[in-house]
């Protein structure tokens, strides 16, 4: 073994006049500085690399796919058209929701001392503006179970109806049974606004149970073990039930809250002059907007709301009626649009179809007539096609069709284009 004095480094053999500083092992090997420092740079990155393989074994082990708030929105924007402050409120709940899920998962630094809040949402907005489908496109984006239950048709226990615990059991359906997905699901409770109990405000239609679905559905937002009968219906004594841990559950409660914005207005009192021609009593669609945005929860107590149930939904977003260009959009430009999905059947058939922009128009102002927003197009769009999807796949000699505003507002023949001829004809 050679001594100190005329030691080489046993890494790059250089002695130690080369070197300087030799430092040796218990086995009698030497290292230089140079070799040292060569070695924590080897070593520096693959510890690195550990890390982030465990973040990939986190992320494959949670049961959700999260993704930033932005992305989600980018997401959102493909199905939904408009809806911007919604879908901003609800990309950043959503984010907050399931990253406070993950943290606690993983025991994250902090996640015990500080206690998050759920971010369960309530979102304020007319029939058929997109509530439903904003709700429905996050759980696919997240890749969660999704349920919908309509707040009319829950009871409170005892009474002839749903039990509340059924809202949960319809989540387990929707994760094929699997109750470890089902408690980072999402449930959608819709027209929440019908169980408003009766208030102040008497002009407003209520049931007059509504306190205390309230109250019942209150106990599972808040985040409980709650015990589900396997196959629905009544709980009864003597069953075996399925455990769930609803705390982890995102609630979205909806409706369109009708009448809340005279409640608002009646709250701000004199600052809401200059939101619209008050001598006139006009209410345009852009006063409600700007007057539902200023909501706050006392207003919701005041529509008939239960403070701890508002108390437990500290997400609030309006939605805003549709206006005809963004039915026009609806139609046309988002991701599975009505007009997309009959092009489609009918391009296996060899046919191409087309509307004019009035036709596409008629059929906007039509839905708005109809007071339900988005929903009525595919009604309207269904009953004017009916006997052309009935005709024209037995047609071989139709190249094109295309659709006026004659043929969806009086039902007048649309514009055939021939094959081979490409003649125009109305027949
Ligand atoms: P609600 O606000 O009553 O929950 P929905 O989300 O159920 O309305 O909308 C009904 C249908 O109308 C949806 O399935 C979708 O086809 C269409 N729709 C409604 N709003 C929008 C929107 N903003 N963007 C795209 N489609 C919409």
């Amino acid at each position: 073994m050679a001594s100190k004095k005329n030691a080489n480094c046993s890494f790059c053999s250089r002695d130690k006049e080369q070197t300087g500083e030799l430092i040796s092992s218990p086995t009698g090997s030497y290292i230089c500085r140079d070799c040292v420092e060569i070695c924590s740079e080897i070593l520096a990155p693959q510890q690195s690399m550990a890390d982030v393989a465990d973040q990939q074994s986190e992320a494959e082990a949670v049961p959700f796919n999260l993704l930033a708030p932005k992305e989600i929105k980018n997401v959102l924007d493909d199905y939904v058209i408009g809806q911007d402050y919604a879908k901003r409120t609800l990309s950043v709940a959503v984010y907050n929701h399931y990253k406070r899920v993950q943290n606690n998962l993983f025991n994250a630094p902090g996640s015990d001392d500080l206690e998050m809040e759920k971010s369960n949402v309530l979102l304020l907005g007319p029939s058929g503006c997109g509530k439903t489908l904003l709700a429905k496109t996050l759980a696919k984006v997240l890749d969660v179970p999704f349920t919908i239950f309509d707040a009319t048709t829950v009871t409170e226990a005892g009474y002839v109806g749903e039990d509340v615990e059924n809202i949960i059991l319809r989540l387990i359906q929707a994760a094929d049974g699997d109750i470890e997905k089902a408690q980072y699901g999402i449930i959608y409770v819709d027209e929440i606004d019908k169980k408003a109990k009766k208030g102040e405000n008497m002009s407003i239609t209520r049931d007059v149970s509504g306190e205390g679905v309230q109250q019942s559905l209150l106990k599972i937002i808040e985040g409980t073990h709650c015990n589900v009968p396997p196959k629905g219906g009544r709980k009864h004594p003597n069953q075996d039930y399925i455990q769930i841990d609803t705390r982890n559950i995102l609630f979205v409660c909806a409706g369109a809250f009708v009448g809340l914005e005279d409640v608002i207005r009646g709250r701000l009192g004199r600052r809401v002059i200059g939101f619209s021609d008050q001598s006139k009593g006009v209410k345009s669609d852009a006063d409600i907007e700007e007057i539902m945005r200023e909501v706050e929860p006392g207003d919701l107590v005041k529509y008939g709301l239960i403070p701890e149930l508002i108390g437990r939904l500290p997400v609030i977003s309006t939605l805003n009626p549709l206006k005809e260009e963004d039915l026009v959009h609806i139609l046309t430009n988002v991701k599975n649009s009505i007009i997309k999905q009959y092009q489609y059947i009918l391009m296996s058939d060899g046919i191409k179809l087309s509307f004019s922009d009035e036709a596409l128009k008629e059929m906007a102002r039509m839905a708005i007539d109809k007071g339900t927003g988005a929903r009525g197009l595919r009604s309207i769009l269904e009953k004017s096609m009916l006997e052309l999807m009935f005709e024209l796949p037995s047609r071989s000699d139709v190249e094109e069709v295309i659709i006026s505003k004659d043929f969806v507002s009086k039902g007048s023949e649309p514009e055939y284009i021939l094959k081979k001829s490409k003649k125009k004809k109305s027949s």
